[in-house]
């Protein structure tokens, strides 16, 4: 793995809400946090996992106009909801093949002589924990959406 830096942001974008129902549009100002990784140590490294986390939170950011409420007629984006469908199944699907991956992971170096209930056990336990972790990041923009956000009405 090496080193790494690892940089933190928390800031404000200004974004534009469009409503998808009655054609409002707004400013808004959406808060956002988040973290960045870069290889290696330095000015450089700390230059890119700032970008990096800049990037990310700038994403969060604009995501989260998905999840709130639209000011004047109250409805939300559809879009929102297809994207919590994506990020459900999507976390499902890369937990159950992280849950296979290890199951033949724990087989291979201990040529099959894994008890077995503890391999399917332990291999269960790594797809949910991993389910669990993608589910909470890729979830971010709609947790406290509205708390986060300010319209400029
Ligand atoms: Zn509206």
């Amino acid at each position: 793995m090496g080193m790494q830096t690892i940089a933190k942001v928390a800031e404000s974008f200004e974004g534009t809400f469009e409503c998808r129902h009655c054609d409002y549009e707004v400013g808004a100002t959406v808060f956002a946090k988040s973290s960045g990784a870069a290889r290696g140590v330095g000015e450089d490294a700390q230059r890119v996992a700032y970008e990096n986390a800049e990037t990310d939170a700038n994403a969060l950011a604009a995501r989260t106009l998905q999840f709130v409420p639209c000011p004047k007629c109250g409805k939300l984006d559809p879009t929102g909801h297809s994207y919590r469908a994506q990020v459900t199944v999507g976390s499902l699907i890369l937990g159950a093949i992280g849950a296979g991956g290890i199951y033949l992971y724990i087989g291979m170096r201990t040529r099959g002589r894994a008890d077995e209930s503890m391999a399917t056990w332990g291999a269960i336990g790594f797809g949910i924990f991993l389910a669990a972790l993608l589910y909470w990041r890729w979830g971010r923009p709609w947790r406290s959406s509205r708390k986060r956000t300010v319209f400029h009405t």
